[in-house]
């Protein structure tokens, strides 16, 4: 047996949705939307499904979703890619899971930074190489260089960047990326680039992706997801964005991961690139909205938010507000008493983490949200009277 699987606990996400549908609670913990999804993009599912092929895809994706996402990033963020630069893939989970195993030997190290999304440290140790946490502090969760550059050692053979931040809701700015970019360089290193929530900004912030500084693209690889940019979190539809060498080397991983993804939906996702660039503004402000009530509903309640600008995820500093518990120890009073589904942040790192932290998605309609805040009130009372 791998003894790596044989101690890993359940992903934090499907811990606390499994708990949530046990207890009949109110779902803020997994990130994903209960609203937003245009019907657009369903329509061009339902007919690709009837009317498409529905046989194996070819392994890199079919060609027009290639292009299209080539040309969405072209047009969006000024990447300069083409179709051959593209690998579509299950989820960005698998997009990871194909640069990590294509860039890392054994004996190589990966520098992550913390709190960070659950999959890197696993995908990491499947490929044979060592984590090496890099912690950032809230609560302005800022890159500092010389906490990476005390990181790299000899052995370091890859970066993994996420921008914008889960869980922090952070859009990392131009000197953060630089200094990336800069040691990523000096160092001669992989960025693999976790930009998903690419699109899911507010307050007017615009997006860079790390592959557009200097001497980045050659060593960048990009993982996007549609489920982000459509709201179809179920899709699993992602993919690869890289320079020719570095994507056919991740495509070769993933050639025996999955192989390819589902036709229909690969169909339907090529049709919204192309066709639904006015749909992102309209999201991006009701996101915005759903985030303003949450936080104004949670301040008002007595909670203490954390500055969120980036993804539909917000931070709630359990200390700040009150609350002695810690973060798995209030996760579970709020499912399992309160009737509110919320993630614990210590799981988002194994040195130190943080254990005063939860996070809560804020993409829902008006109605979860207020269920949910009245819930987690309960839930604050409840931890006040032990
Ligand atoms: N990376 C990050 C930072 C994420 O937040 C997520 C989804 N929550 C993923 C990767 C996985 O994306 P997908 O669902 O497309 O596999």
């Amino acid at each position: 047996m791998n003894p790596l699987y044989e101690t890993m606990a359940t992903s934090v996400f499907e811990r606390m949705s499994l708990a949530a549908a046990r207890h009949g609670a109110v779902n803020l913990g997994q990130g994903f939307p209960d609203f937003g999804w245009p019907p657009e993009i369903l329509d061009a599912a339902a007919r690709a499904l009837t009317d498409g092929s529905n046989q194996y895809a070819p392994s890199r994706g079919l060609p027009a979703l290639r292009e299209a996402v080539a040309a969405h990033y072209a047009r969006h963020h000024g990447l300069d890619l083409d179709a051959s630069g593209i690998c579509v893939t299950s989820g960005a989970t698998e997009a990871l899971a194909a640069a990590l195993l294509a860039t890392l030997s054994p004996g190589d190290e990966a520098i992550v930074m913390t709190p960070a999304y659950d999959a890197y440290a696993p995908l990491i140790r499947r490929a044979g190489a060592t984590v090496r946490e890099v912690a950032l502090q809230p609560p302005h969760w800022r890159i500092e260089r010389a906490a990476i550059e005390a990181a790299i050692t000899p052995r370091t053979r890859a970066i993994v960047l996420n921008n914008p931040h889960n869980p922090t809701g952070r859009l990392f700015d131009a000197d953060e990326l630089a200094t990336v970019a800069d040691l990523a360089i000096a160092h001669d290193l992989v960025v693999v680039a976790d930009e998903v929530w690419e699109h899911l900004l507010m307050d007017g912030q615009s997006f860079v992706p790390i592959a557009t500084f200097p001497g980045m693209a050659a060593r960048t690889i990009k993982c996007g997801s549609a489920g982000k940019i459509f709201s179809l979190t179920g899709w699993k539809i992602g993919w690869i964005a890289a320079a020719p060498p570095l994507a056919d080397l991740a495509a070769r991983a993933h050639q025996f991961l999955t192989f390819a993804s589902a036709p229909n939906l690969q169909a339907a996702v090529a049709y919204g690139l192309d066709e639904g660039d006015a749909w992102l503004a309209p999201m991006r402000s009701r996101f915005a909205r759903a985030r303003d009530r949450m936080s104004a509903m949670l301040t008002e309640a007595g909670f203490a938010v954390l500055p969120s600008a980036a993804t539909y995820l917000l931070v709630v500093d359990l200390a700040a507000s009150g609350i002695a518990l810690d973060d798995e120890a209030f996760a579970a009073l709020a499912v399992e008493r309160a009737g509110v589904a919320v993630v614990p942040m210590s799981p988002f790192a194994e040195v130190d983490p943080p254990r005063h932290l939860v996070r809560l998605c804020f993409a829902k309609r008006d109605e979860t949200i207020d269920a949910g805040v009245a819930a987690l009130a309960r839930a604050k009372a409840l931890a006040a009277s032990g």
